[in-house]
């Protein structure tokens, strides 16, 4: 039986996979099982920040490999202590809180929240304000935080205290505050799974402003938009304001698991000992990757980041066959004539790996994509819009 047919038999029938198996890779080119080549349009969901198989990325792995694996966080290792220095010296926050997804960094970040307010509002204070079509986990409390209903259905019960405002007004906002007793909002700058939508900056500020009003603690979700990809190293940073938690997960990996919450001197001493816990969370290994990640994201290699998304936005505004093209950096969004599945079915044909998001074409390119493979595969794209 091939591989795809034991997966099928075998696996659990939760994703919808393209009829591909991948066997290798190097930097933004993937071999399959059948050796074709494909060009990397999507890096395993914005994980793979520096591509397949990076050699300093993979080198720092494989050192750590070496020494140890795993300890367990009844004991101190270099790679967590070290990595939680540079998040926090790169953005002013205090403290990380180390997971291994982006739904368990927002359900660190969720559990602040809402100690946060028993703390300093009362037992009451525990309602989250999250946005319309947001996307923040597939846990059942991320999962009810997240502002989509066709997510919820088959669900209920879901984890209470959620409520779901407009994006991009404020006035939305700032009613759900008066309705409830609200501890947290949480926003990812740019919705990655709800279609790569940019907030509007005036109400990213607004948020913000009305957070201190408010006493509640502001929380960017920037699983997806985070580590390089918007072109600053995380998405809030093209905004000019400060959050008080900031979850992040995919790309800080370079492929290998790991999530984190990263609190603010508002939210640093939030949890104690035994009030939150992972037992792979730090671990050594993936951090070791991790850091190898978040030293390379420098000014220099940020700005070419945004070079490379605005070649795309260039190539692709106007093309034939495309209506617009939304997003930041290497986190682009095409709303195309043809509907979007097809298009990334007959890409993936030609040998280019594109991802949807609602009905768009979702690119998110490994951040190192070398302008050869990049050029090839944005002439396709346009090849088949324009069809
Ligand atoms: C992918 C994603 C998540 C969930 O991350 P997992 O690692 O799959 O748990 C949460 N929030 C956002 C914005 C995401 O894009």
């Amino acid at each position: 039986m091939s591989n795809i047919n034991i997966d099928k038999q075998y696996v659990a029938n939760t994703y919808a996979r393209f009829p591909v198996e991948f066997a290798y890779g190097k930097g933004s080119y993937l071999y399959s099982a059948d050796g074709k080549e494909y060009i990397d349009m999507g890096s395993g969901i914005g994980v793979t920040a520096f591509g397949i198989c990076d050699d300093v990325w993979k080198n720092a792995v494989i050192e750590q490999l070496n020494k140890v694996q795993h300890t367990s966080n009844l004991y101190y290792t270099e790679p967590c202590a070290k990595l939680a220095q540079i998040l926090c010296s790169r953005t002013g926050m205090k403290k990380v809180f180390f997971g291994n997804s982006g739904a368990e960094a927002n359900e660190c970040a969720i559990k602040v929240a809402r100690k946060y307010g028993a703390d300093n509002k009362g037992k009451d204070y525990n309602v989250i304000i999250t946005l319309k079509n947001s996307f923040h986990g597939r846990t059942l409390t991320t999962l009810s935080a997240t502002g989509q209903d066709k997510f919820h259905e088959l669900f209920n019960p879901l984890t209470q205290g959620f409520v779901y405002a407009d994006a991009n007004d404020i006035r939305s906002v700032e009613k759900l505050v008066n309705e409830n007793k609200v501890c947290g909002i949480i926003i990812e700058c740019v919705q990655g799974e709800g279609g790569v939508n940019v907030l509007e900056q005036s109400f990213v500020k607004g948020v913000r402003e009305l957070c201190d009003k408010e006493d509640i603690i502001m929380v960017v979700d920037e699983v997806q938009t985070g580590n390089g990809r918007t072109g600053e190293l995380y998405a809030y940073m093209n905004y000019g304001i400060m959050p008080d938690v900031i979850t992040t997960a995919k790309g800080l990996g370079g492929g290998l698991p790991i999530g984190c919450c990263i609190m603010n001197d508002k939210t640093e001493m939030v949890l104690g000992a035994g009030d939150h816990g992972s037992t792979f969370g730090g671990n050594p290994v993936c951090s070791a990757g991790a850091i190898s990640v978040i030293e390379r994201l420098d000014d220099n290699f940020l700005k070419d980041v945004k070079k490379k998304g605005e070649f795309i936005v260039n190539e692709l505004s106007g093309a034939k066959g495309v209506e617009s093209v939304s997003g930041m950096g290497l986190m682009l969004g095409i709303k195309t004539t043809r509907p979007a599945k097809d298009v990334v079915l007959e890409c993936l044909e030609k040998g280019v790996a594109c991802l949807t998001a609602k009905d768009k074409v979702r690119l998110l390119p490994a951040l190192n994509i070398d302008d050869g493979a990049l050029k090839k595969a944005v002439e396709v794209l346009k090849e088949v819009c324009a069809k």
